[in-house]
């Protein structure tokens, strides 16, 4: 029945007293017992390796039971850890014990103790910290598994950039901020010209390999604030914040434009030279109001149809 692997840290600053608890848990089989002569001397045992079990003598010179049990649960906050903590009291009085369960002791011990009552009380504190901490643990593998949920619903997995899910939740934030911090938005749309044909000549794994590359260009072509993604198939968005509202900047496309046309990309099969057209919408944080990011992106896929309609590899503004 008991758990011998519990470690259990004794604070007490009468030898005595110490010495006593000791041989009562080791009596019980209790092997990892670690003691302290002051409150400060056993959190340094605590930070240096934390205990299931603490048992604190109440009254104690420099800092008390009720008082070492306050830092005890602020350094278990700081580490995601529960400790239990038992007090040893000669004031039974039911003041101090409401007291002392209010302040986050856990169960308290009337001195002189009783070998067999320490021994089940110790058993039980043991039992509610292995609770704890297997909560606690829970918890941290839940949200860390959230996260990961999260990015994957939010990422594109070819070329690691968002996707239009991320793109939908970036744009309304920051529709939101332009409405109230001022400035403007940039929604350009870009999407490679006759791409099926590489797919239809190479092959799939090469249309790939274009896709991965085209990402890499525009990332590299923006400032890292920017926002690149890959709205689905050969067409991605770049989303960009500008502080000044009257200061719209097409060149800024251009050299877009470039970066993915200037230079042929390595493939499997070779060197493929590819172009994009891209549709740029320029919202104002005046004109915002209530538009919706449907309205921005229609916007920009208007622009982005003339473009193509105006034989590719431009820019429509
Ligand atoms: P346009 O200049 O008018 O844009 O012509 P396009 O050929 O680029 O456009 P279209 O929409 O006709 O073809 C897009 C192609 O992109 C068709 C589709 O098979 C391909 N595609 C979509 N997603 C992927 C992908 O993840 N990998 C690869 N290799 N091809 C993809
Ligand atoms: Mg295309
Ligand atoms: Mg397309």
């Amino acid at each position: 029945m008991i758990n011998n692997d519990l470690s259990i840290v004794v604070v007490d600053d009468m030898p005595l007293g110490r010495e006593a608890v000791c041989v009562a848990l080791a009596n019980s089989g209790y092997r990892d017992v670690r003691t302290a002569s002051s409150a400060g001397e056993a959190l340094t045992l605590l930070a240096h390796r934390p205990a299931d079990v603490v048992l604190a003598d109440w009254v104690m010179p420099e800092m008390d039971g009720l008082e070492l049990t306050n830092h005890i649960r602020q350094q278990d906050e700081a580490g995601n850890h529960y400790t239990s903590v038992i007090l040893f009291t000669a004031k039974e009085g039911v003041e101090n014990l409401v007291l002392a369960f209010e302040r986050g002791v856990d169960d308290y011990l009337t001195k002189p103790v009783n070998e067999r009552e320490l021994a089940a009380r110790v058993h039980a504190a043991g039992r509610i910290a292995a609770l704890q901490n297997t909560l606690f643990e829970t918890a941290q593998n839940l949200s860390a598994h959230n996260r990961r949920l999260e990015e994957m619903a939010t990422t594109d997995p070819l070329t690691g950039l968002g996707n239009r899910r991320y793109m939908r939740t970036h744009l309304e934030a920051l529709m939101l901020e332009t409405a109230t911090r001022g400035g403007a938005i940039y929604l350009a749309i870009a999407d490679i010209d006759h791409f099926k044909t590489v797919n239809d000549s190479h092959g799939h794994a090469v249309g790939d390999e274009v896709l991965v590359a085209v990402a890499n260009r525009l990332r590299r072509a923006v400032r890292p604030t920017d926002v690149v993604v890959r709205m689905g198939g050969e067409e991605f968005a770049v989303i960009m914040y500008c502080a000044d509202a009257n200061q719209s900047n097409p060149a800024l496309f251009e050299r877009i434009l470039r970066a993915i046309n200037q230079r042929p990309i390595k493939t499997a099969a070779g060197n493929l030279s590819v172009t994009a057209s891209l549709g740029v919408c320029f919202y104002s944080g005046a004109e915002l109001g209530p538009q919706s990011v449907e309205a921005i992106l229609e916007c920009a896929d208007i622009k982005l149809y003339q473009a193509k309609e105006g034989g590719r590899n431009q820019v429509v503004f």
